[in-house]
């Protein structure tokens, strides 16, 4: 008698690499048509007719509605890669790079969900897909429209679609179009918000732009660690060399996903914060006019980091559920100036602004904030911040290790090397000045923090 053991694979993956195959043959006949110089095949019922020609069986166990999605998926690319080639975006290019792994999307009435069980349908002759979600979905199960199956991060994902109504308030609760909020959006605070009476929110950045930092530093002393693993040039399938992506690609996931957690959760208090207050009217200062002008290596780093689109999908999001509606405007000058007699200041360096006209001094992002609720299209009527309203501090990302008091303050290491004694730094010991955990004054801008020369730098974010 033997004992054999054999590992088997799962058909999960097969299908979304029935997907690849079918993303890679879309790019591979648009390819020989153009080298044929005939027109571009790319309206989605043209590319459906090719794939019913190819009849079943084509694309492994995919059915028909998972290759469609992909078709369809093509298609988007291509008409909006045109649309912008059109606009005269030249640099746009047409999809052209082929994916391993393709997502897939079933719509409403192909799938179906039990519990924890999803059931995706096949190509005829093989049995259904039975998937066992970690979480039942938190949407009712009649408002689900689409599932989609999909390799990002190194996991295999479900992302549900759900059609949900916007939110109902009991009468004398729901929010209300004449009272308006302004929000300044930074990265040192992600949302400041005035409210109409005076009232304001401030929600501190502080883990978010930890993460980052921490993240930072990980990949750096990783590449550094893997440096010699990487195969020679033209070498081929090196096991450790893959173990190695992976990994980082999953650090690298879990670093996203963190992000955005936290950017959630942030976006959700302004939100409630806004409907206790019966808001109706988020009036949003948008920056991403100035974000084209290039401003050194370190703050264009910080800029891009900042996720400004993203933030700003997700508070429309959170807005039209709630029922609430949101303005962008131009938020250009509204830092330096005073929001209590509208002079022209010059932006303060920290977060304090001070005007020498009126002896006005109040936090700049939430001055900023109440010059942008003044430019709400059809106007509005405000209280000016520090004036006798609340402040409400609330911390994005309460869960980012980052936020630990030990390891928050990357400026905090400077004491722990010179408990190690000066031998250890192979330096001078640094003394840092009593009273102040950082080297340089606390009123000065943490973001334009400078090192001295011959001292351990960070990069600041
Ligand atoms: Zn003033």
């Amino acid at each position: 008698m033997v004992h054999r053991t054999t590992r088997l694979g799962l058909r999960l993956t097969r299908v979304l690499r029935s997907a690849g195959d079918v993303w890679a043959c879309v790019l591979e006949i648009s390819g020989w048509r153009r080298r044929r110089g005939d027109p571009p095949e790319a309206g989605y019922q043209q590319w459906c007719r090719l794939l019913a020609q190819s009849g079943p069986g084509t694309f492994g166990e995919l059915d028909t509605t998972g290759a469609r999605s992909v078709l369809r998926r093509y298609t988007d690319a291509w008409f909006s890669a045109a649309a912008r080639r059109k606009a005269g975006a030249i640099e746009v290019r047409y999809p052209r790079r082929r994916r391993s792994l393709m997502p897939i999307r079933w719509y409403h009435g192909t799938f179906t969900l039990t519990g924890r069980t999803l059931r995706l349908p096949t190509a005829r002759g093989c049995p259904p897909l039975l998937l066992r979600l970690d979480r039942p979905s938190p949407y009712p199960t009649d408002t689900i429209r689409a599932v989609t199956l999909l390799y990002t991060d190194g996991r295999l994902h479900i992302d549900v679609t759900t059609e949900l109504p916007i939110t109902t308030y009991p009468n004398g609760e729901q929010p209300d179009p004449g009272r308006a909020a302004g929000i300044d959006l930074g990265i040192i605070h992600p949302y400041a918000v005035a409210g109409p009476d005076g009232d304001s929110l401030l929600v501190s950045g502080r883990a978010i732009r930890a993460e980052h930092r921490l993240h930072l530093a990980d990949t750096k002393r990783r590449r550094r660690a893997t440096a010699a693993r990487a195969p020679a040039r033209g070498q081929r399938r090196s096991r450790r060399w893959r173990k190695t992506r992976h990994r980082a690609g999953q650090v690298e996931g879990r670093h996203r996903r963190r992000l955005r957690q936290a950017l959630h959760e942030a976006t959700t208090t302004v939100i409630g914060w806004a409907v206790d207050r019966r808001i109706g009217t988020l009036t949003v200062g948008d920056p991403r006019g100035v974000l084209d002008q290039s401003c050194g290596r370190r703050h264009n780093l910080r800029l891009r980091q900042w996720q400004i689109g993203h933030t700003l999908r997700m508070l429309q999001d959170k807005a039209a559920f709630a029922g609430i509606r949101v303005h962008l405007v131009d938020e250009r000058g509204t830092s330096s100036t005073c929001p209590h007699c509208k002079h022209r200041i010059s932006k303060p360096a920290g977060r304090v602004m001070t005007c020498p006209h009126c002896r006005f001094a109040g936090h700049r992002d939430l001055a900023a904030a109440f010059t942008i609720a003044t430019r709400t299209p059809g106007g509005v009527t405000t209280v000016p911040p520090a004036m006798g309203g609340v402040v409400t501090h609330r911390r994005a990302g309460q869960h980012l290790p980052g936020v630990r008091t030990a390891r928050r303050d990357p400026r905090r290491r400077h004491h722990s090397r010179r408990r190690q004694g000066p031998l250890a730094g192979g330096g001078p010991p640094h003394h840092p000045p009593v009273g102040s955990r950082s080297p340089t004054s606390v009123s000065e801008d943490p973001q334009h923090h400078r090192t001295q020369p011959g001292k351990c730098s960070w990069t600041p974010h």
